[in-house]
């Protein structure tokens, strides 16, 4: 049987497959997304199992510039039909339940009238002349680039005993509080779907223990949105209060199952101390739930021959996730990309890019990366032909002030400044990725602009007192511009950042404009000062 060929195939048709459906499409690229299920976002419908999302929806910004407030708008996608309502009209929750992610989904997959196959689950990919092959059921589609967007599966750690039938996982853990009351009940795993489980049971089961090898990260503290977030965290006030709940670091090696014994259904050994006086580390419950991630590859869809998939041998990702690059190609597989979960590796834990208000941006430049490459299509970029070095300052602080795309992946994608020596005119190009500006702006005379978080030195978020003045506003901790430029090799050749501000906002004249100015000036001081002059004599 001859295969269906598209230019482009997406396998996935959650928010990442449609994020970049869209964009294709806005290209007249030649797509077809394929979706194993009969809808799109069929993640949404079993998680979060609770319901409730946590991504937040802020409906109020006291503006009304829509790229300043698709800052606090962390679900919409990058939607360009004049049909399409942003998510913040479709409910006034601040977390709003799955359903309406759900239904907001479906909205933008009619109102974009997206290419989708349904019930195509893809089993197979191999790759012959330069070309996929991609096999669902009796059905092969062929593609020149592959975009893998198929989100996670649960993932378990390796425990003696973690897959008895009794124990639930998170992804089916019954909804009925019943069956937990006066239970004693251990969660494996302490981040957001732990607690979210933890948080519905709490005022059912009369024990609540939380246990992992790790300590807990708040996302207050790292910035990073998967980490604990305070929406779910009700339960450490209960264990700090002496509520009987407890959240327990360290590592279990062993459970048992006995449904006949009277201490509890499971028999848990720990490697650890539970108490000084306790030389045993065995304790019995009624149920444990197991809510221990997910996982981002599955080697066996791949011929290994054509398609060598490597896994991210970084002791963080624990196996995870695929090895990509920098512009989120998979590690020695030429044309075939990640989109969506996956994408946050390339700056892992660091920035937005596992979530929706973060791979929007991402996938966003991946598709102009693409389109680059392979079709001619130039990366987008704004020709600053009549500006001089203070209308570049005001437009670098115009963008500062209400960008959502490299303020949410900050330290990722960045905006970058080249100097045309020929003409005297600036370029600007923004959401390039960092890790790819030696590629292509070599040789060339650039800035670039990045959002970045300061470094604490290990101190909480509320503890820490600001040290940053107007004289040494590098010393600012919270998010703020960070202006670079760069020497013949592309090493760091000066680092300018502006002053943090309670607002987010850098037009203040000294703060912020006037040593922004001079960064200017000083870097592309060979030709754009006699450009300036010769530019204010015509003006
Ligand atoms: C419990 C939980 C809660 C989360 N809450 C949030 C949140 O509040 N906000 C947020 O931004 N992010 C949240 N995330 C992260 C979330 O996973 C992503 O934002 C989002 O789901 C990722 O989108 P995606 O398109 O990459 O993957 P998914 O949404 O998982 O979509 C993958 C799609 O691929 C399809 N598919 C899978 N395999 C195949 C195949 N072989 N062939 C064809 N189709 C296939 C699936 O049916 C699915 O439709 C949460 C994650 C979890 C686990």
């Amino acid at each position: 049987m001859k295969a269906i060929y598209h230019d482009f195939l997406i396998v996935g048709g959650g928010p990442a497959g449609i994020q970049a459906g869209i964009l294709l499409q806005n290209k007249n690229l030649d797509y077809l997304i394929l979706e194993r299920t009969n809808a799109v976002g069929a993640h949404w419908n079993n998680y979060p199992r609770h319901r409730s999302l946590i991504s937040i929806n802020k409906r109020f910004t006291g503006s009304d510039n829509a790229e300043f407030n698709l800052r606090h708008d962390w679900n919409s996608l990058l939607t360009t039909s004049p049909f399409q309502k942003p998510f913040t009209e479709y409910t006034d929750e601040l977390y709003p339940s799955a359903d309406v992610l759900l239904k907001y989904l479906k909205d933008v997959v009619v109102s974009h009238n997206l290419n989708i196959k349904y019930d195509t689950e893809v089993s197979f990919i191999r790759k012959t002349n330069g070309l996929f092959q991609v096999t669902s059921g009796q059905t092969v589609y062929e593609c020149k680039y592959l975009l893998l967007g198929m989100g996670g599966k649960p993932w378990f750690p390796n425990i003696p005993g973690i897959d008895l039938p009794e124990i639930e996982t998170y992804e089916n853990v019954s909804l009925d509080k019943k069956l937990f009351e006066n239970k004693r009940v251990l969660i494996l795993g302490k981040g957001n779907s732990a607690f979210e489980c933890g948080e519905y049971l709490a005022n059912t089961a009369s024990i609540l223990h939380f246990v992992s090898p790790r300590q807990i990260q708040f996302a207050w503290n790292t910035h990073y949105v998967g980490d604990l977030r305070a929406v779910r965290n009700n339960l450490l006030d209960m264990y700090q209060l002496k509520s009987q709940h407890a959240i327990l670091n360290g590592s279990i090696t062993n459970i048992d199952y006995d449904p006949s014994c009277e201490k509890g259904r499971f028999k848990v050994d720990f490697a650890f101390s539970l108490t000084p006086e306790d030389p045993v580390n065995t304790i019995y419950y009624d149920n444990i739930i197991a809510c221990t991630g997910f996982k981002y590859v599955d080697i066996n869809m791949f011929d290994p021959d054509t398609v060598p998939v490597q896994i991210d041998a970084r002791p963080a990702l624990r196996g995870k996730f695929p090895k990509v690059n920098a512009d989120w190609q998979y590690s020695g597989v030429e044309n075939m990309y990640a989109i969506g979960a996956p994408m946050q590796t390339v700056n892992f834990r660091k920035n937005a890019g596992g979530f929706i208000h973060g791979f929007r941006y991402s996938i966003k430049t991946l598709v102009d990366l693409i389109a680059e490459k392979s079709f001619g299509i130039p990366y987008p970029s704004t020709k600053l032909s009549q500006y001089n070095i203070s209308d570049l300052a005001e437009y670098m602080s115009s963008r500062m002030n209400t960008c959502s795309s490299i303020y949410q992946m900050y330290n990722e994608l960045c905006d970058v400044i080249k100097y045309d020596k020929a003409t005297g005119n600036f370029t600007y190009y923004k959401d390039y990725p960092l890790g790819l500006l030696s590629k292509k702006f070599k040789a060339e005379e650039i800035l670039t602009f990045t959002f970045n978080f300061g470094c604490r030195g290990g101190e909480d978020a509320f503890t820490y007192v600001l040290e940053a003045t107007p004289e040494s506003p590098e010393k600012s901790i919270f998010i703020h511009p960070v202006i670079r430029s760069y020497d013949s090799s592309f090493g760091i050749k000066e680092e300018l950042h502006l002053l943090e501000n309670l607002e987010s906002t850098w037009d203040d004249e000294e703060l912020h404009l006037q040593p922004l100015r001079a960064m200017l000036r000083r870097s592309f001081k060979m030709h754009a000062v006699i450009t300036e002059q010769r530019k204010e004599k015509v003006s």
